[in-house]
């Protein structure tokens, strides 16, 4: 039987769970941590939990929407075509890119994947013309895609693998009678570790994104059979690396990934190496995976912050301030990448030479 009860309901049910039944994996704690915590609440902005770039500045969507009315012009100009987004937030990217896609004469269905009802009812405000999908399997599937994901993909479960004195184990969330903590599962997980990982020191982490890479699978497949190109832009790492990162915030700051399930935003880093192979099993074409800093820039965002700050004076030192954030290496530049994909006859995309 669990001891103390929590108050926080997540929490207790958690416990009540990991009490009777023994622990939980780490993929199942975020899967229901992140759907209660979504579905409770609009964690962005200032007076939420955290702040991304779709919401630090309108240029980010408007270079979005750039890319995607390039690569479609390039393509042919198919109509009709889809705007599909995946975990599009407040809808503000949404708006921003669709506005700068009918200055090329580029008007798309619009299909949002979205889980949470609040976000949907939020969303709705800025993009009326919206359809919702709980997920990607009833996407249109007779038309070009145009796909985005924006921190969409750090925000799946992942599953996490750990080297113990007994060998490879899954990690899972225990309960310890007052607190969830990590712990390593009892059977044997050996046999899922690739063998150059399998001599790695005791206490090695070894994380894999099942869901990242089934999203991924299912973009490209779609690309590959309906034609259209995606963007899945996020925090992470282009090289493969060992060691759990998973973190959780709650109002801008760190805190303990097990201590608040449902009231904290759960996240880990998107292996891009990992999605790439994906991309070429599912028949679409890599088109390459850069840092955001460096894809912006391509993408022209010095030259539009230019041209907002001489029409609005008063705001030149806002936008010059969201640029700085948007690109410089010490701040969103270098962690976030922008990872590229589309069908096999359509052309390369911008920015990712
Ligand atoms: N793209 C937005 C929001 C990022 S937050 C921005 O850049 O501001 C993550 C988004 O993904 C939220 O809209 C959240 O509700 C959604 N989301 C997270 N997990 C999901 C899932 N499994 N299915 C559908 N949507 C999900």
């Amino acid at each position: 039987m669990a001891a103390a009860a929590p108050k926080d309901d997540l929490r207790a049910r958690f416990a009540r769970l990991i009490a009777t039944s023994g622990p939980i994996s780490i993929a199942h704690y975020i899967a229901e941590s992140n759907a209660r915590y979504y579905a409770s609440r609009d964690p962005l902005g200032v007076t939420g939990d955290f702040t991304t770039a779709p919401e630090i500045s309108q240029m980010f969507g408007e270079m979005v929407g750039v890319w995607l009315a390039d690569i479609w012009q390039r393509a042919g100009g198919p109509a009709p075509v889809a705007y599909v987004e995946l975990g599009p937030g407040r809808g503000t990217l949404a708006r921003d890119a669709l506005r700068v896609m009918e200055r090329f004469g580029l008007v798309p269905q619009v299909h949002l994947v979205e889980g949470s009802p609040a976000l949907r009812a939020v969303q709705a405000m800025l993009v009326p013309q919206a359809q919702w999908h709980d997920d990607l399997s009833t996407l249109p599937d007779d038309l070009p895609l145009l796909v985005v994901a924006n921190e969409f993909l750090d925000a799946l479960p992942v599953r996490q693998l750990v080297r113990t004195a007994h060998g490879w184990r899954e990690r899972m969330v225990g309960w310890d009678g007052e607190r969830l903590l990590p712990v390593a599962g009892d059977r044997p997980m050996d046999a899922a570790i690739p063998p150059e990982l399998a001599d790695l020191a005791d206490g090695a982490i070894v994380e894999t994104s099942p869901a990242a890479a089934t999203v991924t699978g299912e973009i490209a497949r779609r690309l590959a059979a309906q034609g259209g190109a995606a963007l899945l832009i996020d925090y992470g790492h282009a090289q493969p690396r060992i060691g759990s990162t998973l973190q959780a915030v709650r109002a801008h700051a760190g805190v303990d990934p097990f201590a608040h399930p449902g009231e904290a935003d759960l996240t880990a880093h998107v292996d891009f190496a990992a999605l790439v192979a994906i991309v070429g099993q599912f028949g679409s074409h890599w088109l390459g995976t850069v840092t955001q800093g460096a894809w912006l820039q391509a993408m022209g965002i010095e030259q539009r912050a230019q041209a907002l700050a001489a029409r609005f004076p008063s705001q030149a030192e806002a936008v010059a301030a969201a640029l700085q954030r948007l690109v410089a290496p010490d701040a969103m530049g270098d962690l976030f990448k922008v990872m590229g994909l589309a069908a096999p006859p359509w052309p390369d995309g911008a920015g990712f030479a």
